[in-house]
């Protein structure tokens, strides 16, 4: 109903005629983006499905408000309550409930926030904070109370932060997360990645990415443009919990990132409700693996406050993962890990096999 956002993060380049003329024939990804569903009752309307009895909460819409773009919401399947993309998105009364251990900032990200933009935890690999956005507002993300428009950055900023890689020669990749980072705009990244590509020590561009496998129209030549143009060998790490998410039109935009040179690898959040189940995880791993892309990690839940109903526990997770590793040859079984408060990497939890 009503929108809570502000508007999407359209920054300078406005649509020229040439996007407007070819709308309807295949919208192009800002037009996507800005057409987002908001309205939980317009979302479930759309999916035939009763607000009641998904015990739909607007409390919860505004705190973290619902965000999820047509082409995912396409994915999902009409009449089904329980369908795996709905409940990634949807705000429900669960997210109201407050749970011993799950807080705002699980990853204390505020003690590693140097300079605006800057996450710095990791000794080699530094993700710079290049968009406070996403395309799509996932329930059970760590990000959720993050300070993002703290982190809203100037040119004056980023030479900053350029200068402090320029100043870390250990530092041989950088990471462009966020938020979302392909929510900013190309020309932007273009000036970022030529400025980065001349910082001698940087070796990798990697980006984490949410945002092709929600608005897959994101893959387009603007993109390669500045993803592929420069010396820094670029990685991209797709974040996909389901094989549902993949259709064709997502198969086709990775299949074009590959073609272009980019390493293709894939996160997933082990999600209760959604992926807790080894023949789920095995199909995700085979259909990451048909369209060029390798399982790269399973993430337990970070203890966010408000995701606890995601949460599977521990002794759980492992059991999934044994069962998963039973049944994939290894190069398509993720690492499963989690992250810990002030380590510097994540923590790989080892099964002990079925
Ligand atoms: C884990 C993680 C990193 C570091 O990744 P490695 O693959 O462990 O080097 C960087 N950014 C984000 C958002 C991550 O989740
Ligand atoms: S940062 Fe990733 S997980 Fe979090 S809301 Fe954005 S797209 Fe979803």
């Amino acid at each position: 109903m009503s929108r809570a956002t502000e508007p999407a993060p359209i920054n300078s380049q406005t649509s020229t005629q040439a996007d407007v003329k070819t709308i309807d024939i295949q919208p192009d990804w800002k037009t996507e983006f800005s057409r987002c569903i908001n309205s939980t009752d317009e979302l479930l309307n759309y999916l035939q499905l009763d607000p009641q009895q998904l015990s739909v909460s607007q409390q919860a819409a505004l705190s973290f408000p619902m965000q999820v773009p047509w082409p995912f919401v396409r994915r999902m399947e009409v009449g089904n309550p329980d369908d795996p993309l709905l409940s990634q998105v949807l705000p429900i009364d669960a997210e109201m409930q407050t749970m011993p251990g799950f807080s705002p900032d699980p990853l204390k990200e505020a003690d590693h926030n140097p300079v605006p933009g800057i996450v710095h935890k990791y000794r080699n690999r530094l993700p710079l904070i290049v968009s406070p956005h996403c395309a799509i507002n996932c329930r059970y993300c760590f990000r959720r109370h993050f300070p993002y428009e703290e982190n809203r950055q100037s040119k004056e900023q980023w030479q900053q932060a350029l200068a402090y890689i320029s100043s870390m020669p250990e530092i041989n990749e950088v990471i462009f997360s966020g938020g979302d980072p392909l929510a900013a705009n190309d020309k932007f990244l273009g000036w970022l990645t030529e400025q980065i590509a001349n910082i001698p020590h940087i070796k990798r561009l990697r980006i984490h990415s949410r945002l092709p496998v929600v608005i897959p129209s994101r893959i387009n030549q603007q993109f390669f443009g500045w993803a592929t143009t420069t010396r820094l060998k670029p990685v991209m790490v797709l974040h996909i919990n389901h094989g549902n998410e993949i259709n064709d039109e997502l198969a086709a935009s990775i299949a074009q990132c590959s073609a272009n040179g980019i390493l293709m690898l894939n996160q997933t959040v082990l999600l209760k409700g959604i992926n807790d189940d080894a023949e789920i995880l095995s199909a995700l791993s085979e259909k990451l693996f048909d369209c060029g892309v390798t399982p790269y990690y399973l993430h337990l839940l970070d203890q966010v406050q408000g995701a606890s109903h995601f949460d599977v526990g521990r002794d759980k997770a492992k059991q999934i993962y044994a069962q998963l590793q039973a049944r994939l040859p290894g190069f398509l079984v993720p690492k499963l890990v989690t992250e810990i408060a002030g380590k510097r990497s994540k923590t790989q939890i080892i099964s002990v096999g079925e």
